[in-house]
């Protein structure tokens, strides 16, 4: 999820402060690899070594994915913070997250917090979230020409099969029930049903996987530089593949997942 929580956290504290910490309470300890400092203070040394590989592995398969892949932002104090608390109640006790997360980004601070035996976390969590901080990277914080589809489609690109959602987009183009593209637009979670929320996912992955397959790589960074630079994210569909307006790029990506 596309969260840029309000995050008022011990771990900036005792980041900024880190001879701080309580008396008898075992200060964070950092693990580096490459594009990552993993903090940490009891977790499984196993535990740890899987976050490292996973989060490397992700980070070079993000960049492939997306044509990313010859820039190289993450190195030395550019280094993405990954905090595996201890235990859940640690981490709801810092982070403030509800009891059914298993993790959470700060996108601007380039923070994924966690915590040691989190469901889901490796597999999904951490590549989704991941996605989004690289893919801000590209297209420049809080940029307004870029619409929540396009973030979620991007930090989702890895964790559907664009078969079966092909095949249930068109189902709901043919018998009703399809989110128009003002529709995506104008999506707000908070007062969407949960049926709403899927197919809201679902749409802005098959526009992404649209854009990648259709057009390339090399379109798509082109895409994200131009709403980099122009905040405009119509100026960007028409530089970047040739879209006269908005209709002409909905009709496009509709035909793509009929066809
Ligand atoms: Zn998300």
């Amino acid at each position: 999820m596309f969260r840029l929580m309000r995050w008022i956290g011990l771990c900036f504290i005792i980041l900024s402060f880190p001879f701080l910490a309580f008396a008898g309470e075992k200060t964070w300890q950092v693990v580096k690899s490459t594009h990552f400092n993993v903090f940490y203070k009891n977790a499984p040394q196993n535990e740890l070594n899987a976050l490292v590989q996973k989060a490397e592995e992700c980070y070079d398969s993000i960049a492939e994915d997306f044509g990313f892949n010859r820039f190289d932002f993450w190195t030395w104090d550019n280094r993405a913070k990954i905090y595996l608390f201890d235990n859940q109640s640690d981490y709801q006790q810092a982070t403030q997250s509800f009891d059914w997360s298993g993790g959470q980004v700060k996108i601007s601070a380039k923070l994924i917090q966690s915590y040691a035996g989190a469901p889901g976390f490796l597999q999904s969590i951490l590549p989704h979230e991941l996605a989004h901080i690289i893919f801000v990277e590209m297209v420049g914080l809080n940029n307004p020409a870029v619409p929540l589809w396009l973030h979620e489609g991007v930090a989702s690109y890895r964790e559907k099969n664009i078969s079966s959602v092909k095949a249930l987009l068109a189902d709901k183009i043919r018998q009703g029930g399809f989110l128009s593209l003002d529709a995506l637009n104008k999506f707000d979670a908070r007062s969407a049903d949960s049926e709403t929320v899927r197919l809201f996912y679902a749409e802005s992955y098959s526009i992404v996987k649209y854009f990648i397959m259709e057009f390339g790589r090399d379109a798509f960074v082109t895409f994200c530089r131009n709403l980099r630079d122009n905040r405009n994210l119509m100026v960007a569909l028409s530089r970047a593949y040739s879209f006269k307006d908005f209709n002409d790029f909905e009709a496009s990506w509709k035909s793509y997942i009929l066809k």
